[in-house]
């Protein structure tokens, strides 16, 4: 059965002075799957190498089935770990290299053979038992090291970007019976990678690192629709999330509305009422997060919708669908850095590049406060505002070429805003689970 890992306040600091990782407190339950997802060099295997051993723990405390395990040696931790390029006996055949755990064990030979046909069946590997890993294709020896890690059923599986060398398709197939295994081990799992379609695909929940700090740690349902930040909603979900400068306009009365560059939207009454926390932000430089799917052509509003016009600029043909890129006048935004949110907290123009804040500067003093009428047309695009770009699919059969001026209309319900630090302040925020 899968042990209960706890991690609290972990941190690690190399002897070289740098810090890799900062503060990180997160619990898995046994046999839960957690997917750790971040860019290269977030600190990820540092993480991973710190929970099996490999690594010296140098801030907070680690528990394994709630005992202190900072200082345990590794082979007392019942850990597996697959790496990224799995390391096989060259000499030995496939069998012997899923049975070297058990012999290193002193297991005897007849149940030790046993133990490696029941795996092998399992990995649908049984009929390459005598080969060595010169004569296995990549995906085959993988398979085999698998085979290595699980023979001792152990109760934690540590796994970092075990697929990432393999192709698209092996990747695919992998990935699914990894699951399956773990599964019927019931192992606890950590899996490491960079890739957020594997991390959706696989984990229970998943924690988003960045530069060493924990940004959120939710299900995938939770990280696409209500991320802490503008980093986890643009590191979630293809095509990426849509980012524009923007800013809330809230009257004493009447709706609050949403500036964006030439054009506005403005907010349902009811969700006003509810949004009163906004008034806040009101008047500063805010991220507006559209996904793809909260924009659709279209004129003809519901109570959710509002309308904006749009050029298109591009057009990328996927077969099933197509993808819009469009202009609405409005400047698009990269996900402020937040993994130091708490010293930025007091220069909310931080994430504004010299260009936007210029912008968005002669945007506020020709439209000091856009009044709320809906449907009102763009006016012609000044060549400053020509970049401002969102993607939208477009269902196929329905062909649109560059330069064409289109109806579109936003969902406000999938309407995410964040401050000036890169936090959430739409959806309201108390939504995000504590970690
Ligand atoms: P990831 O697995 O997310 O790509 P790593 O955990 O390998 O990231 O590395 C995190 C950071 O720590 C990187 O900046 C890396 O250069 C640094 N680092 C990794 N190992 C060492 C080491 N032994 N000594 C000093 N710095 C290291
Ligand atoms: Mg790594």
């Amino acid at each position: 059965m899968g042990s209960t890992i706890t991690l609290n306040h972990l941190g690690k600091t190399y002897a070289s002075g740098h810090r890799a990782v900062h503060d990180v407190s997160l619990h898995l339950n046994a046999g839960e799957f957690l997917v750790l997802l971040g860019p290269s060099g977030c600190g990820k295997s540092t993480l991973l190498r710190m929970i099996a051993g490999l690594e010296t723990i140098t801030e907070g405390r680690l528990l394994l089935n709630q005992q202190p395990a900072n200082d345990l040696p590794p082979s007392e931790r019942d850990v597996a770990m697959i790496f990224q390029n799995f390391a096989l006996y060259p000499t030995m055949t496939a069998a012997q290299n899923i049975a070297f755990p058990l012999a290193a064990r002193g297991e005897d030979e007849h149940s030790a053979t046993r133990a490696v046909h029941a795996v092998a069946d399992r990995l649908g590997i049984r009929s390459l038992l005598t080969r060595t890993p010169a004569r296995l294709s990549g995906g085959e020896r993988q398979r085999v090291a698998m085979g290595r890690a699980i023979i001792r059923h152990p109760a934690v599986f540590l796994m970092d970007e075990p697929l990432s060398s393999l192709d698209a398709r092996l990747r695919v197939r992998l990935r699914a019976e990894i699951l399956s295994i773990v599964r019927r081990i019931g192992a606890t799992t950590v899996y490491v990678t960079h890739d957020q379609a594997e991390a959706m695909a696989l984990g229970d929940r998943i924690a988003v690192l960045r530069d060493g700090v924990l940004q959120q740690i939710g299900t995938p349902d939770e990280l696409y629709n209500l991320p802490a930040n503008a980093f986890v909603a643009s590191f979630v979900g293809t095509p990426r999330i849509n980012l524009l400068h923007g800013t809330l306009y809230a009257p004493i009365e009447g709706p609050m509305t949403l500036s964006m560059g030439t054009q506005h939207l403005v907010l349902p009454t009811e969700m006003t009422e509810q949004q009163q926390h906004l008034r806040v932000v009101q008047g500063q430089p805010l991220l507006v997060g559209l996904r793809p799917e909260a924009l659709r052509v279209g004129s003809a509003t519901t109570a959710y919708e509002r309308p904006l016009s749009a050029t298109v600029t591009h057009v990328e043909y996927q077969g099933h669908e197509s993808l819009l890129h469009v202009t609405v006048g409005a400047v698009t935004a990269d996900p402020p850095r937040t993994a130091f949110d708490h010293e930025d907290r007091n220069e909310t123009g931080n994430m504004l590049s010299a260009a936007a804040r210029t912008l968005l500067s002669r945007v506020r003093s020709t439209r000091p406060a856009p009044s709320p009428v809906t449907a009102e047309p763009a006016p012609p695009l000044p060549q400053h505002y020509q970049g401002g770009e969102l993607v939208l699919r477009a269902p196929q059969g329905v062909s649109h070429s560059l330069g064409d001026r289109l109806p579109l209309l936003v969902d406000i319900r999938s309407l995410m805003l964040f401050d000036g630090t890169g936090h959430r302040v739409f959806p309201h925020p108390t939504h995000v689970q504590a970690f």
